[in-house]
Parts: structure tokens; C-alpha cells; sequence
């Protein structure tokens, strides 16, 4: 077999070189999927399972496109597949489990079919007691790469190919930088919408939150240059992308770090004037960051979504502190209702942890309190998990599971009673709906997104698919509407 060692292991010094190499890499895994494909006389295959957040979702649609241009052709079915990776999240333990569940379920089958190969990325790669348990109890794990090596796929699919691991005659290739200052985003991307799309403005964090695994994971902040940013999102929209969500740990920090003078409003301002982007989301908001610029920006545009999502974690000031959160429960309040002030028909969204590490009653007290001021919209309600390695994991007073169910029973309730109540209050109304789907349950229906995140199904047919349509909204079934199109 050819030795490619010029090009897997040449140094390149700037973004520019790197990009090269991947296109040459990518030329070598084409001729050798095309090789096998030939020889087996039948496509060859991939599928990307994908854990976790936003970033993790864009992070696939850049693995499927490498691997489509390497002449893999997209598997529906996990276990069918040739090529199979893993995008996995560590953020919750309930995460790590899912994924070595498929792990293990895939080890028989790889047993029957050595030539497939199995692929493991994301945020429990970069960790290295889970790296660790990998290539001891998994050995017939092909590759093994980090958060910041997405780009280098085709590189080092060019690895396992010729060096016949596959076959069990080599090891794991392993590939995980700790930390990077490249940013590297001219590689393919296959998107999973051709008319919505994610767009990384920055990466990592800086905040270490006292329970999270992120910062060490995701490594520091970095903001890519808003030319960057305005090219790609120029390019989305010729090629008829409608609406962005602007992607980042913390977004309200964007800019920090960076050689032009930049704020996040500032960079709304200018995605703004991108001809063809109709809507414009973003996630996530850091309150202790979110300026009154932001607000002032948001409160005037046309574009950018009537949805704010803004992590509240928990309500009590005494937590919030100790979570190293920088803001009070009195800031928080005061922030969501000077934006609710401010643009009227927003939806505001959140994130409550339950069981932080000291958590008493008259915390959730407290917690809840936030959630009938506020009145929150929406909500995702976590169960505190345990991460190695954060502070949160070593404090006393760790809180027992019956008392957090109980706990997290009663935030959850809380939540749904405003939200549902939140939701109704636009019944009748006629709005915009972005049209995503055809619906699941019933084909006769389209399944569309308002400007503040709730879903609407209306009578329609694919042919609405990417169109932005007015729709009234009949009826209010708690989280979603049941509508008829208008225009
Ligand atoms: N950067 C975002 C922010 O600060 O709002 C959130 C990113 S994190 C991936 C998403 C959510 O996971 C957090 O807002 C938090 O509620 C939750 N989370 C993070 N670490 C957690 C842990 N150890 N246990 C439970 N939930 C956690
Ligand atoms: Fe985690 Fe806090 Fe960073 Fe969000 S801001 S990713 S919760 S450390």
C-alpha cells in the first residue's frame, strides 16, 4: 500500500497550507473508499450519531460533509453503516452512558464485520480518563479525535486506512489537541437544512461555571473575525439559506480577544445586512454579559428572532455565587424584565439546574420565585451530575437523589404551569412561520417555527419547505400551535 507519510505528517504553518492538505487528504480517502467500493461492487457508507448541544450538531454537518466528499454515501441505519462516528457529549453523565451504550452494541457487530470503521469525537474524547477507557475496553475503535481536530478528519481517515487498523493489526489512532488558536472553517459542510443554518462565531469558554466540564473540553475563548463570519453567512444566503443562529458557549462576549473592535451588537448589526438572511437566532446568552447595546440592537431589528435564550441555572443568590455564575437573582429578574420591556413580544428561555452540591428548600424557593416573576417561556430542567475535575465535584454536602427528585419535580411542574400559559397568550394571532418539516404524525400537515421558537403545524405540502408563510394561530396546545395559512 502507497506510504503517505509526506502528507500526514508535513508541518503547515498557516490556515491557508492546512486547508491544502485536507483537500489532498481527502483526495487519497476518495480514490480508496472508490478502490472498496469497486472491489465490493456497492456503495460504501457513514453515519454520524450526534450527542449534545448545537455545537455538536454543526460539528457533524462538517464531518458529513468531509466524508461526502471523500466519496462516502450518507446511512440511515447506525449499525448498517461502514463508517460510523460518534459525536459525543460529556456535559451530563446520563450522556456518557447513552453513547458507551451504542458503543457496546456496536462491538458484536464490528466483530462480524471487521472492515467497518468506528469513529469517536466530541467532548468526552478530550477527556482523558474517558480516552483512556476507550482504548482499553473498546479496542476495536478505529479513531479517536478531539473537539479541535474536526477539521482533520480526512487526514486521519487517510491514517486508518493505511494503516490497516481496521483489521486489528495497528492502534487506535488517536488524535486530540488540548488546545488550539486555529480555526480552521473552509472545509465542507453538509448541512441538514437548506434553509436554516448554524454559524460558529466563536468556540470554547472562559467562564468556568463551578459545575461544568465545558472550559475543559471546548478550551478557551476564540472569536473568528466578523469578515469571517459575514462571508460564511453571505455564502449561506446565496446558496438560499433564509435563517442563522449565530453559534457560541457565550455569545455576549463575542469579540474579546480579537485585533478589530467589535461587540456581539455590533456583529447582529452587520449580519443584518446580509441580502436573503430573513431571520437571525443565536444561543447562548451569558446574563452576567448581555449589554443594553444587545437589547437596543434586538428591540429594533427586523431580523433578528423575537427568542432569547438565557440561562438561569438556579434562583438563589447564595447558589449562584458558589456556581460562579456573576449575577444575583435580583440582576437576573431585572434583566429579563427590562427585556420583556423592551421587545414585548419576546420569548424568553432557560437553563435550571436542580441539586447543585448545599441545594436547600429555600433555594428552590428562591429558584421558583425566578419562574413566576419572570415567567419564562420555556425551559430545560437538569438534575446536577457530578463532572471530574469541575469544583462543584469535590464540595461537601452533595445532595441525595431522593431529595433532588422531589426537588426537581416541583421546578419542573412550576415550569410548565407559566410556560403553558406563556404560550397561549398569542392565540388567534396571525405571525410568520419559517416552514421546517413535513409533519411526523400526520403528512397532510407542515411543521413551522415562529419568530419566538414555538412550533406550528397547518395544513401544506413540501412544496412550502424553506418558505417563510403568514399562519393563524387557532389553537394553543401547551408547547405548540395548530394553524391555518393565510398567505
Ligand atoms: N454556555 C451555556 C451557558 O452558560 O448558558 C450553556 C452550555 S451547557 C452545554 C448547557 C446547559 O447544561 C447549562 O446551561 C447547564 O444548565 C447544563 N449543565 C452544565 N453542566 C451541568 C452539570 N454538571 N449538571 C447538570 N447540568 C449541567
Ligand atoms: Fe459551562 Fe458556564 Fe461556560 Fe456555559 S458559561 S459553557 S455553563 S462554563
Amino acid at each position: 500500500m502507497t506510504d503517505y507519510c509526506d502528507i500526514i505528517d508535513i508541518k503547515t504553518n498557516t490556515d491557508e497550507e492546512e486547508l491544502e492538505r485536507q483537500r489532498r487528504c481527502i483526495g487519497i480517502v476518495k480514490g480508496l473508499v472508490k478502490e472498496r467500493s469497486d472491489r465490493e461492487g456497492r456503495d460504501i457508507t457513514y453515519h454520524v450519531t450526534t450527542f449534545g448541544c448545537q455545537m455538536n450538531a454543526r460539528d457533524s454537518e462538517k464531518l458529513s460533509g468531509i466524508l461526502e466528499q471523500c466519496g462516502f454515501l450518507y446511512e440511515d441505519d447506525e449499525l448498517a453503516a461502514d463508517l460510523v462516528i460518534y459525536n459525543t457529549c460529556t456535559v451530563r453523565d446520563n450522556a456518557n452512558q447513552k453513547f458507551f451504550g451504542h458503543l457496546g452494541s456496536l462491538g458484536a457487530i464490528k466483530k462480524r464485520r471487521p472492515d467497518m470503521i468506528v469513529g469517536v469525537c466530541g467532548c468526552l474524547s478530550q477527556e482523558k480518563s474517558a480516552r483512556e477507557k476507550i482504548l482499553a475496553s473498546y479496542p476495536f475503535v478505529d479513531l479517536v479525535f478531539g473537539t479541535h481536530n474536526v477539521f482533520d478528519l480526512a487526514r486521519l481517515l487517510v491514517m486508518v486506512l493505511t494503516r490497516e487498523v481496521t483489521k486489528g493489526k495497528g492502534s487506535t489512532v488517536t488524535q486530540v489537541w488540548e488546545a488550539t488558536d486555529r480555526i480552521v472553517e473552509d472545509m465542507p459542510v453538509k448541512r441538514n437544512y437548506t434553509f436554516k443554518s448554524g454559524v460558529n462565531i466563536m468556540f470554547g469558554c472562559n467562564n468556568f461555571c463551578s459545575y461544568c466540564i465545558v472550559p475543559y473540553v471546548r478550551g478557551r475563548e476564540r472569536s473568528r473575525t466578523s469578515d469571517d463570519i459575514i462571508g460564511e453567512i453571505s455564502r449561506l444566503a446565496a446558496d438560499g439559506v433564509k435563517e442563522v443562529m449565530l453559534l457560541g458557549q457565550n455569545v455576549n462576549s463575542y469579540g474579546r480577544g480579537l485585533d478589530e473592535k467589535i461587540t456581539f451588537a455590533q456583529l447582529l448589526q452587520k449580519v443584518e445586512k446580509v441580502d436573503g438572511i430573513d431571520r437571525i437566532r443565536f444561543m447562548t446568552s451569558h446574563p452576567k454579559d448581555l449589554s443594553d447595546e444587545l437589547i437596543d440592537v434586538m428591540a429594533a431589528s427586523k431580523k433578528i428572532c423575537r427568542h432569547i435564550h438565557l440561562p438561569l441555572q438556579s434562583g438563589s443568590t447564595r447558589i449562584l455565587e458558589s456556581m460562579n455564575r456573576h449575577y444575583t437573582k435580583e440582576q437576573y429578574i431585572d434583566l429579563a424584565l427590562r427585556i420583556r420591556d423592551r421587545i414585548p413580544d419576546i420569548a424568553i428561555t432557560t437553563d435550571i439546574i436542580t441539586g447543585y452540591p448545599g441545594e436547600t428548600d429555600a433555594d428552590i424557593d428562591d429558584t421558583i420565585d425566578v419562574i413566576e416573576k419572570v415567567a419564562f417561556d420555556g425551559a430545560f430542567t437538569f438534575i446536577y451530575s457530578k463532572r471530574a475535575g469541575t469544583p462543584a465535584a469535590s464540595m461537601p454536602d452533595q445532595v441525595s437523589a431522593d431529595v433532588v427528585k422531589v426537588n426537581f419535580d416541583r421546578v419542573l411542574a412550576k415550569v410548565q404551569e407559566i410556560s403553558t400559559k406563556q404560550a397561549a397568550r398569542i392565540e388567534g394571532r396571525v405571525m410568520d412561520v419559517l416552514v421546517e418539516d413535513i409533519n411526523r404524525q400526520d403528512p397532510s400537515l407542515v411543521t413551522g417555527r415562529l419568530s419566538n421558537n414555538l412550533n406550528v403545524h397547518f395544513p401544506g405540502d413540501q412544496s412550502l419547505i424553506g418558505k417563510i408563510v403568514d399562519v393563524k394561530l387557532n389553537e394553543c396546545k401547551g408547547f405548540y400551535y395548530i394553524g391555518e395559512r393565510i398567505r
